[in-house]
């Protein structure tokens, strides 16, 4: 069995970000990664202000791996579209270019990696620390951990149930050249009875459709995915529109189940910091799940070292980040809600300077989030 000073659970961005900085710290990691190596994965791809800031300082470049800018949204829903410029800088990566970089930062800080092994169990050690069962049998044990596994929960450690049974589907297109230019430089937010979708460009002159919906939904074009894309674009034309004479570049979507969206983790066990998705899960469509998976990794870290104990980090990271999740699901809850689709053209001519206004504030929250790190760590 190998002691290590901690053991990081899953080798995305949260895990990453957590073993770089601890690694740079002068600690001994050893992370967990059950990919042998990085794949595509269900993500908008979209970077946001913060997400590029947190990127950066871990040694990123994410314009040196082919990031596109994204400079405004545009939300479509039935006939109509609207856009307004994005009021902070903003690009676009795929999540496999962008977990490669991360990884090989990781090895160059001198993190351990174990790639290819799935962590099966995780329990408490008879010492008091942490203990990770891998699958080939081999025994993980530390004193902290960090827990980065993402949408996948561990048994010992299950988020609540996702009540609305979202699932959520990822497929790259190379676009007709028309469409693709008018793209170009925009992220595309889609509204249809039962979810949204958004489209952007992404490096190697491809665009990126994710879209997510409620299971009820799904099972009406029996859960198929090619039927409910066509009903998709049935409700909300301008997805036809980009569609049109785009070659799929999948052989179907890749997806996930079970997104506990608005789940904020109100407190952990001693020894174990929660961090990314396993901290708090933000509706898609605002583009922030990176950002707070890199947020809340930096904060975990911040607050390891200075010796803050985990059951009195956890729930001060979830007041930090309240405000922020509850305007997202706030805003999340109209676009999903038939009624609120009635007042969808209203809304729509008023898009531009709401969408400034909710950046501002879901942006100022995050400034809070960061303050009140340094006081958490502090
Ligand atoms: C439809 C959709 C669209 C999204 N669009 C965007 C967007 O445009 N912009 C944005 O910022 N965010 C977006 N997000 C959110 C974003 O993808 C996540 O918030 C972010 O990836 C969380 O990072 P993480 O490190 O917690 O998890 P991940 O990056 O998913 O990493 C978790 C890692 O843990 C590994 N793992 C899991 N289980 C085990 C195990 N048992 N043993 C070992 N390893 C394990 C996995 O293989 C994975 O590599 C989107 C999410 C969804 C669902």
């Amino acid at each position: 069995m190998l002691q290590d000073e901690v053991l990081v659970l899953g080798g995305g961005v949260g895990g990453c970000a957590a073993s770089i900085a601890l690694a740079r710290n002068g600690r001994a990691v050893r992370m967990i990664e059950r990919e042998p190596a990085p794949r595509h994965k269900v993500c908008g791809e979209f970077l946001s202000g913060e997400a590029l800031e947190d990127l950066s300082a871990l040694g990123i470049d994410v314009a040196s791996l082919g990031a596109v800018p994204i400079d405004y949204v545009r939300l479509a829903a039935s006939r109509r579209a609207a856009e307004a410029p994005l009021p902070f800088p903003a690009k676009s990566l795929t999540r496999k270019t962008l977990d490669t970089a991360l990884i090989a930062e990781a090895i160059e800080a001198g993190v351990r990696i174990e790639r290819g092994r799935s962590v099966q169990s995780f329990t408490r050690s008879a010492e008091g620390g942490w203990q990770a069962r891998l699958d080939n049998g081999e025994l993980c044990e530390a004193p902290t951990a960090f827990l980065a596994t993402g949408k996948h929960d561990l048994r010992s450690h299950r988020r609540p149930d996702d009540p609305q049974r979202w699932v959520a589907f990822k497929m790259y297109y190379r676009l007709a050249p028309a469409q693709a230019a008018e793209l170009a430089g925009a992220s595309e937010l889609m509204l249809y009875p039962g979810g949204y979708g958004g489209i952007q460009p992404v490096e190697g002159g491809i665009a990126n459709l994710c879209w997510v919906v409620q299971q009820r939904h799904l099972a009406r074009a029996d859960y198929r995915w090619d039927r409910f894309l066509l009903k998709m674009q049935e409700k909300c034309p301008h997805l036809a529109m980009r569609l049109a004479g785009a070659e799929p570049l999948l052989e179907k979507p890749i997806s996930v189940t079970r997104i506990p969206y608005g789940y904020l983790r109100p407190r952990t066990e001693p020894g174990l910091y929660c961090v990314g998705d396993q901290a708090a899960v933000i509706p898609s469509f605002t583009g922030d799940g990176i950002s707070i998976a890199l947020h809340t990794a930096r904060c975990a870290v911040t607050a390891y070292l200075a010796g803050q104990p985990a059951p009195l980090f956890q729930p001060r990271l979830r007041s930090a980040l309240l405000l922020q999740m509850r305007l997202a699901q706030f805003a999340a809850a109209g676009i999903n809600n038939g009624p609120a689709r009635a007042i969808l053209p209203f809304c729509l001519r008023l898009w531009p300077g709401v969408m400034q206004v909710t950046a501002r504030l879901t942006r100022v929250a995050a400034g809070q989030a960061a303050l009140a790190s340094q006081t958490i760590a502090g």
